[in-house]
């Protein structure tokens, strides 16, 4: 498998799964009938089970799973619709026994790059092993250190830095924050922790608001804000498309007409706009393009 091509209203945009590396070619403008339908980033919640209890965890909490076999179809419909990557989520993404054979079929099938946002405390030897080599980056949930990572997540902050060193020596990996009141005086501390294991991102997350908790105050996005602005170090900064905080955002394109740039498969299998978002369409017999057209369409109605 070589690099995806993937044609849009923006241009040509090649993207090589193994480098993360991408080139967009705008000089070119490919004609419509050409252009990609697939999102670019499709994530993916295989799983609602999570064996931690966070406050600001916004994954339903009814018990679902994908199938597995509708799993695969949707991963080689995709592929074959244009989308770059796909993101694996969930609940807790490595408590969901095909994970292994769903990431080895995409890297061995398709050209789509394989991540996954795991809290890296199921990371073992037997584990790594049946991953390797089929996920391209891995990204840890860490909100805060020590005794505010303890009380957050209920796992010692000892056994988090273990499981770091574990996915460090195997993966390319990033660190992901949720800033809230809780976290945000850690933020050295996290990026600190992020160097001296070896992430090559730090993604940060300003708390979105859901049915149980009210989401970041404005006095803590405008202290992160601050802190962007005067933040030193090795590792590179990203956020998510909707924190404005002058940092890179993980969709960097221009959204793409009437193509949605991202989407999101819960675990009952129901396409939406973002995880946060409170409709969506159940994918059907006739797949998952045919979910998201109908999510495309419902959204300009
Ligand atoms: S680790 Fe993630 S999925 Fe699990 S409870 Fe915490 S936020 Fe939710």
């Amino acid at each position: 498998m070589g690099m995806r091509i993937r044609l849009g209203p923006d241009g040509v945009h090649l993207f090589d799964r193994q480098s993360g590396l991408n080139v967009l070619l705008d000089e070119v403008t490919p004609p419509e009938h050409a252009w990609s339908a697939a999102p670019r980033q499709v994530s993916i919640a295989v799983t609602n089970a999570c064996d931690l209890a966070c406050s600001f965890c916004y994954a339903p909490k009814q018990p679902a799973r994908l199938a597995v076999d509708r799993l695969l179809r949707w991963v080689d419909e995709l592929d074959r619709a244009g989308a770059l990557g796909l993101g694996f989520g969930g609940g807790e993404p490595t408590l969901y026994r095909h994970l292994p054979e769903v990431c080895a079929y995409a890297a061995e099938n398709t050209d789509l790059a394989v991540t996954m946002t795991t809290h890296g405390h199921r990371w073992n030897a037997d584990l790594v092993s049946r991953l390797r080599g089929a996920v391209n980056f891995v990204r840890v949930s860490v909100d805060g250190v020590g005794s505010t990572y303890e009380r957050i997540r209920g796992r010692r902050f000892a056994q988090l830095r273990v499981a770091l060193d574990t996915i460090a020596a195997d993966f390319q990996w990033g660190m992901n924050a949720v800033v809230n009141e809780d976290t945000v005086d850690d933020l050295d501390a996290i990026a600190a922790l992020a160097a001296e294991h070896g992430a090559s991102e730090l993604l940060l997350l300003p708390e979105q608001p859901t049915a149980g908790a009210p989401g970041v105050k404005q006095a803590t996005l405008h202290t992160l804000e601050r802190w962007v602005l005067t933040y030193p170090g090795p590792v590179r900064l990203a956020t998510s498309a909707d924190a404005a905080l002058g940092v890179p955002i993980a969709d960097a394109l221009p959204s793409e007409l009437g193509v949605r740039s991202y989407a999101h498969i819960d675990a009952s299998g129901t396409a939406r706009a973002s995880s946060y978002a409170p409709s969506g369409v159940r994918i059907g017999e006739d797949g998952v393009m045919a979910a998201l057209k109908q999510l495309a369409q419902m959204e300009t109605a």
